[in-house]
């Protein structure tokens, strides 16, 4: 599985390919690792995130953002200007065709498990169905988690 992620303590990009539970995610500009304990992985799946060990990871198409919104915007042009010159089949042609490039894309693109609190992605994961897709709810309480924690690091101590 290879997981990807921001390193928790200087926030540069950590890659690391972790096909065990002997392997360590490294940082290599600050020399933060963290080794997969024995429970973290079953069956080349990640059971909680491996770079913070947060227990709440969605599911989603691994499938790069800026291309959605770029093929959707792209067929939309293409269908208003054929509309504009009368063309009304085309215009139509168009869309579907680019509703079927979506829907291929979508097909054949695999998943990939996101962790809510660092934002690490897990790929090529053995994943089974009962991985939950993205809620909004969990996405709001780590956000704010994470807000309660800067603020808390930005407080100086109460002892002055
Ligand atoms: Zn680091
Ligand atoms: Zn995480």
């Amino acid at each position: 599985m290879h997981v990807s992620g921001r390193c928790p303590s200087c926030l540069q990009p950590v890659r690391g390919e972790v096909d065990s539970s002997e392997a360590t995610l490294h940082c290599t500009a600050c020399n933060w690792s963290r080794p997969v304990a024995a429970g973290d992985v079953t069956d080349n799946r990640p059971q909680r995130c491996l770079m913070c060990g947060c227990d709440d990871l969605w599911r989603q198409k691994d499938f790069p953002q800026k291309l959605g919104v770029g093929l959707v915007a792209a067929g939309a042009l293409l269908s208003t200007i054929a509309y504009y010159n009368y063309w009304h089949k085309t215009a139509i042609a168009v869309l579907l065709f680019f509703a079927l490039i979506d829907l291929l894309l979508f097909l054949y693109m695999s998943d990939v498990l996101v962790c809510y609190r660092c934002g690490a992605a897990h790929r090529k994961a053995n994943l089974v169905d009962e991985h939950p897709a993205f809620d909004l709810e969990t996405a709001e309480r780590y956000r704010q988690e994470s807000i309660r924690l800067a603020e808390s690091k930005q407080r100086p101590p109460a002892s002055q």
